[in-house]
């Protein structure tokens, strides 16, 4: 059996979802309801696409990055098939960052189904959903109620070099020439 995950998109290079340039893997579909939601696309659970794992360790080898970023949609909501991919990540030295709406303590008691297992994959996970009323306190979060949580000695190196004053959005034209907007 081929094993998958449903995706929105992903993005090879990016400069604006992590430190460093990174892969960023957007999920498909997300059970939260955050008022003024930065992706509407992927928070819906109609439509995407799946992607087999293989395939895209190979395209996250191909594009020699630094670091992998897994956004929203909610990436806890495929944990379980998440963890072979982030762990061969963090074999080939990549750090591994996770945006979740979920709070951390409920992805400690397992919430959903292999988020323990998971975070054992993560260095650095930014938990809570979007409130738009609360402005961010640094770069990578979108509002100020998001905790930055290292959980590794990467993910301390990657917190440590958070900024106060960043780049909020990239733009990004791909061989066929579409834009694509990225970025908290
Ligand atoms: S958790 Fe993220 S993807 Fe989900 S609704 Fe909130 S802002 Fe959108």
């Amino acid at each position: 059996m081929i094993e998958c995950v449903r995706i929105h998109s992903y993005e090879a290079h990016s400069l604006v979802n992590g430190p460093g340039k990174r892969f960023v893997i957007w999920l498909k579909g997300c059970p939260f309801d955050c008022p003024g939601c930065f992706n509407d696309e992927a928070r819906s659970f109609i439509g995407g696409r799946y992607i087999s794992l293989h395939e895209l360790e190979q395209r996250i080898v191909a594009a020699d990055v630094h670091g992998v970023t897994l956004s929203g949609g909610e990436p806890f909501l495929q944990a379980h098939e998440l963890v072979p991919l982030m762990r061969k990540c963090g074999r080939r030295g990549m750090d591994r960052m996770i945006y979740t709406g979920f709070n951390f303590n409920d992805l400690k008691r397992d919430a959903v189904p292999g988020a323990r297992e998971l975070l054992k994959e993560t260095d650095l996970l930014l938990d809570g959903p979007y409130k738009k009323d609360i402005p961010p306190d640094g770069e990578w979060t979108g509002s100020g109620n998001q905790r930055v949580i290292a959980l590794s000695r990467a993910g301390m190196e990657m917190k440590r070099i958070r900024r106060t004053e960043w780049v909020e959005q990239e733009y990004i034209i791909d061989p066929e020439g579409q834009t694509v907007r990225t970025g908290i």
